[in-house]
C-alpha cells in the first residue's frame, strides 16, 4: 500500500510538472519572443535613447503588449505609462573661498536643484566631514539623501572617489537639497560658495502592468528590465552603423518581462501581486527605477527579478545564467530548487569585481533591503557587442533566450505562489 501511495504521489508530481512545462512552452514560445525582441531592437526605434521619439514608440509598444496580455494598470491609473518628470540641473559654474582663499574648482562639487546657490558660514548649512576611515560611498549617499543642506569636507585621501561625484551633478530630483562637496583637509572658519545651474524639467515614463494577487494582494513580486538604450551617435558610427540598437541591452530583458507577463496572466493563479515594469533611463542614471521604487513600501516587495542582457550565451554555455549578489539573500537557492530536474542552472555572478549588483535597476530596492537581483548571461569580460552599434537582433541566440525566459518563469513559481519568501538583503553589509 505504502509503495503504491508513494508511486502515485511521484506520478502525480511528474504529471503536474509536465503540465507546467507544456504550458510554459506554449505561452513562452520562440516566435512570440522573436516578434517582441525584433521590434524593440529595430532601427525604427533609433536606439531608444531617453528623451527621444524612439523611446516613446517603444513605450507605446510595450504598453500595447501589456494591454493585449490583459494586465491591470498600477493604482487605477488610466494608462500603463508611469509618467514623471525629472529636473535636469545642468551645471554652469561654481566657485568658492575658504578663509578668503579661492578654492580650486576641480575640488568643488555642488549638487543642487536651485538655479543659484550663494552661501557662506551664516547660511545655516551644516558642515560635516568625510574622514579617511569612513566608507566614502555610504557617507556621500547619506548626505545626499538627507533632507537638509550640507557643506561636506571630503578628506583628500578620497581624491579618486571625489572625481566620480561629478556625475551627481546631473542626477537631480526636484526635492534634492543643496550639498556642497569640497575636497580638502582644512576646516574653514569662514567660507563662501557660489554656484549656478540651468534647471529644466524633462518628461519620462516607465511602463507598468499588474496581475493582482489572489490571497496575498499586498505582497509584491516585481519583474523588470530597462527599455532605454543609447540612441544614435553618428560621431561613433562603426562601419556606417550609427544606431545603438541595444538588442541585448536591454531589449532582451524587456522582452522577457513582456513574455513573463503573458505567461503568468494565462496561468492566473498567482497568490502574490505581480508587477511587470519596463524602466526608462537606466543608461543615463537609473531614474526610472528610482522613481518606481519610491511608490512602494519596501517591506511589501518580497522579490525583484531584474532581467538584463540575456540574449547571448553565458560563459557556461546554453541553459545557464548568473544572478548578481547571489550570496546576499537565499533567492538564488529558491530559484535553483524550483529548477531541479531541468537542464537549466543559475550561477553566482562571476564578475564580482565589476559590481554588477550595484550597477543595474535592482540596486535601488536592494539598498532598501528587498531581495532584488539581476539575472544576466552577459560575458562582461568579453561581450563583443556591449554598448556598440553592433548589439543587434542577429547577434542574439533566440532559442537559448527563450529557454532562459521559460526557466525564469519556472524558477519563480514558489515565490509567485507565496510558498517561498526570500531572505532580505542586510543593508548594513552593502557598499
Ligand atoms: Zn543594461
Amino acid at each position: 500500500m505504502k509503495k503504491n501511495v508513494l508511486y502515485i504521489t511521484i506520478l502525480c508530481t511528474l504529471l503536474s510538472s509536465q503540465v507546467i512545462a507544456q504550458e510554459v512552452s506554449s505561452i513562452i514560445n520562440k516566435s512570440e519572443t522573436e516578434r517582441v525582441e525584433k521590434f524593440l531592437s529595430s532601427d525604427e526605434l533609433e536606439g531608444r535613447r531617453t528623451f527621444s521619439k524612439g523611446i516613446d514608440k517603444a513605450a507605446n509598444f510595450i504598453a500595447n503588449e501589456f494591454k493585449q496580455a490583459g494586465l491591470n494598470k498600477l493604482n487605477n491609473s488610466n494608462t500603463y505609462l508611469q509618467s514623471f518628470s525629472k529636473l535636469s540641473a545642468k551645471f554652469v559654474s561654481a566657485s568658492g573661498t575658504f578663509d578668503g582663499v579661492a578654492l580650486d574648482t576641480k575640488n568643488l562639487i555642488v549638487v543642487s536643484a536651485e538655479p543659484i546657490v550663494s552661501i557662506n558660514e551664516t547660511s545655516g548649512y551644516e558642515v560635516v566631514k568625510i574622514n579617511k576611515e569612513d566608507n566614502f560611498g555610504m557617507a556621500a549617499r547619506k548626505v545626499l539623501s538627507a533632507n537638509a543642506n550640507y557643506v561636506v569636507l571630503v578628506d583628500e585621501s578620497f581624491a579618486n572617489n571625489f572625481s566620480r561625484l561629478v556625475q551627481l551633478k546631473s542626477n537631480i530630483t526636484a526635492d534634492q537639497k543643496t550639498v556642497v562637496f569640497v575636497l580638502t583637509n582644512n576646516i574653514p572658519s569662514k567660507f563662501t560658495i557660489e554656484a549656478t545651474h540651468k534647471i529644466e524639467s524633462l518628461a519620462l515614463a516607465n511602463v507598468v502592468g499588474v496581475i493582482p494577487g489572489k490571497s496575498l494582494a499586498n505582497e509584491y513580486v516585481i519583474f523588470s528590465g530597462h527599455y532605454d538604450h543609447l540612441g544614435v551617435n553618428a560621431a561613433k558610427a562603426i562601419n556606417g552603423d550609427s544606431i545603438y540598437n541595444g538588442a541585448n541591452d536591454d531589449a532582451a530583458g524587456t522582452t522577457a518581462v513582456i513574455m513573463l507577463s503573458k505567461y503568468f496572466k494565462k496561468l492566473n493563479n498567482n497568490e502574490r501581486t505581480l508587477i511587470f515594469v519596463a524602466f526608462t533611463a537606466e543608461e543615463v542614471g537609473g531614474y526610472g527605477a528610482q522613481y518606481f521604487s519610491k511608490q512602494f513600501d519596501p517591506l511589501t516587495v518580497k522579490a525583484m527579478f531584474n532581467l538584463e542582457m540575456i540574449g547571448t550565451e553565458s560563459k557556461w554555455g546554453k541553459n545557464s545564467a548568473y544572478i548578481t549578489g547571489y550570496e546576499k539573500t537565499n533567492m538564488g537557492d529558491i530559484l535553483q530548487k524550483n529548477l531541479e530536474g531541468s537542464a537549466f542552472k543559475f550561477y553566482p555572478d562571476p564578475y564580482t569585481d565589476q559590481n554588477l549588483f550595484y550597477r543595474s535597476d535592482n540596486a535601488t530596492l536592494a539598498r532598501l533591503g528587498v531581495p532584488a537581483h539581476t539575472i544576466s548571461t552577459s560575458k562582461m569580460d568579453s561581450e563583443p557587442n556591449y554598448h556598440k552599434p553592433s548589439d543587434e537582433f542577429q547577434t542574439l541566440d533566440m532559442d537559448n533566450m527563450n529557454e532562459i525566459i521559460k526557466a525564469i518563469a519556472l524558477s519563480a513559481r514558489t515565490i509567485v505562489s507565496g510558498k517561498d519568501t526570500p531572505s532580505r538583503v542586510d543593508t548594513k553589509q552593502l557598499k
